[in-house]
């Protein structure tokens, strides 16, 4: 196990535009660590810098305690899964787990043993004879991923390495990579656009946006406690509620709608004007039209099975989503009377996106301690 940090990082391709600016972050020994952000965000440039196959611009990359910076990927002693498999056709399954280590001094012996046991842990072991293309998409990743385990690096450097599996295999993956890396207790870092994935895998996750850090954390403290719009609306499914609003009178004033409280607390009056965030599930049926906190006008209805979706405008561009528990006949058209809980409410800066007030965080820090 090994910890990989990174100090004041930073990358640019050309003179002018910055991809990667000022990352700090330590990654802890056996840590499931996962970058997770949109397309384009640099996710994919940090995680080759720490491999060695791009060059570091600025700041300091220390690999279990020492300078990494200019070493050789080959120095650096961990291993990669990349989202194209990069399987050599013309070899075996047996083969292509094996290749990397035929330039380390390894016995043959050894080798098959780690193989053996790679294959039985991913349940190839029937296929090893195998050439990749008389497997399925689901089985040859999994090779990439015995591969990888059979070099026995104590680092593990993944990139997408499930977007290629359809939605069922990816589930059963993201679950079986999990136990795979507690097993051996190997440091990963899991690049993903997915915050599915992030949000199921990671003992801790970076959110970056634009080669910054939005927020690092566990993904529960990021989901109670978004530090901004952008994390707020990037993680959680469907994504937290946010409008603009102008706070008055015990109410929200949205451009299309206005919700009413009994009693606002005060501190929540920061700003007149804010933008106000809040999760789908705490936008609830209200239990009479006079408890209600305001009235949604349903313009579409999913049912999910265990859950339904509803979604109403608050303003001209501004819808937003409430989720209740169960299956509900409710018709596109009808007037729902709704509730909110001013603790659920999040307000945010407009201008910046930055949290400015919510109730959460102690009461979250109370219920932390009751299970610890
Ligand atoms: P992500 O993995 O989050 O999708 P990348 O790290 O691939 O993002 O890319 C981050 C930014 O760097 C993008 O704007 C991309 O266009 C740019 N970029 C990536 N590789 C190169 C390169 N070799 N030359 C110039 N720009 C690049």
């Amino acid at each position: 196990m090994k910890k990989v940090e990174l100090i004041n990082v930073s990358k640019s391709y050309d003179k002018k535009t910055k991809v990667i600016e000022d990352i700090s972050v330590t990654i802890e020994p056996g840590e499931f660590f996962v970058l997770v952000g949109p397309s384009g965000c640099g996710k994919s440039t940090m995680l080759r810098m720490i491999a060695g196959l791009e060059e570091i611009t600025g700041g300091t990359l220390l690999i279990g305690g020492q300078q990494a910076n200019d070493l050789l990927p080959s120095q650096r002693n961990l291993s990669m899964v990349f989202q194209n498999y990069a399987l050599y056709p013309h070899l075996t399954v047996e083969q292509n787990i094996t290749f990397g280590l035929h330039t380390k001094k390894i016995s043959k012996q050894e080798m098959k043993k780690r193989c053996d046991e790679a294959a039985e842990m991913l349940g190839l072991t029937e296929y090893l004879k195998r050439k990749p293309r008389q497997l399925s998409g689901g089985q040859r990743q999994r090779v990439a991923l015995a591969r990888a385990i059979v070099t026995h690096s104590p680092i593990c450097l993944m990139d997408e390495p499930l977007s290629n599996l359809d939605a069922k295999l990816r589930a059963k993956m993201r679950s079986e990579i999990r136990q795979i890396q507690r097993k051996l207790g190997i440091t990963m870092i899991y690049v993903t656009h997915d915050q599915t994935e992030a949000m199921t895998m990671a003992d801790r996750m970076m959110i970056l946006n634009n080669g910054h850090i939005q927020q690092v954390g566990k993904p529960l403290d990021i989901y109670n406690e978004p530090a901004n719009t952008f994390v707020a609306s990037f993680i959680g499914s469907p994504p937290m509620n946010l409008a603009d609003a102008r706070i008055q009178d015990q109410s929200f004033i949205f451009e299309k709608n206005t919700v009413k409280f009994e009693q606002l607390p005060t501190a929540m009056a920061v700003k007149q004007h804010v933008t106000v965030g809040i999760r789908p599930e705490h936008i609830q049926l209200a239990a009479s039209s006079e408890e209600a906190s305001f009235v949604a006008e349903i313009e579409n209805v999913e049912i999910l099975g265990t859950e339904t979706l509803l979604t109403f405008s608050m303003g001209d561009h501004m819808q937003w989503t409430a989720k209740w528990n169960g299956q509900w006949n409710i018709a596109v058209g009808d007037k729902i009377p709704m509730t909110i809980q001013p603790e659920h409410v999040f307000i945010f800066d407009s201008e910046s996106g930055n949290v400015l007030y919510h109730e959460t965080s102690l009461k979250n820090e109370m219920a932390m301690e009751v299970f610890s």
